[in-house]
């Protein structure tokens, strides 16, 4: 008999790691923290001058864009649009988890199997602190 629940703990430390920021010893470069866009209303709080990136978690790409317009930051995550990696042949497409009717509703960006295959983050200030 195989332990198929191995695989769970350390997707969950993976998570964990996301929500952290890197420090490297011995230097004082300030690193800036990455917020991951998990909900509708992380991309409502998106304003003019943001800067977002997407990660393929496909072949680990990074692309990074500013938001220069509110509506510009709405139809990024629109549910059914779609995003090409400028690396490897990845599709991800937005889309909505959970009941319609929440206000508040979770957004990943997946490929055609429904995998989570992109995330999106945005950059804090290295100024600002957490809310
Ligand atoms: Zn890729």
């Amino acid at each position: 008999m195989r332990k198929i629940t191995q695989s769970i703990p350390l997707m969950l430390m993976m998570l964990v790691f996301i929500g952290g920021s890197a420090q490297a010893r011995g230097t004082k470069t300030a690193w800036r923290k990455l917020h991951k866009v998990n909900t509708t209303e992380d991309i409502a709080k998106l304003e003019p001058g943001d800067k977002v990136t997407m990660t393929c978690k496909k072949c680990d790409a990074v692309s990074m864009a500013e938001i220069s317009s509110k509506e510009e930051a709405e139809n990024m995550a629109k549910e059914g649009a779609t995003y090409d990696c400028p690396s490897c042949k990845n599709v991800a497409k937005v889309s909505y988890m959970g009941p319609p009717s929440k206000k508040h509703r979770v957004v990943k960006f997946v490929d055609e199997h429904g995998e989570e295959c992109m995330t999106m983050n945005v950059v804090h200030d290295a100024e600002s602190s957490d809310e």
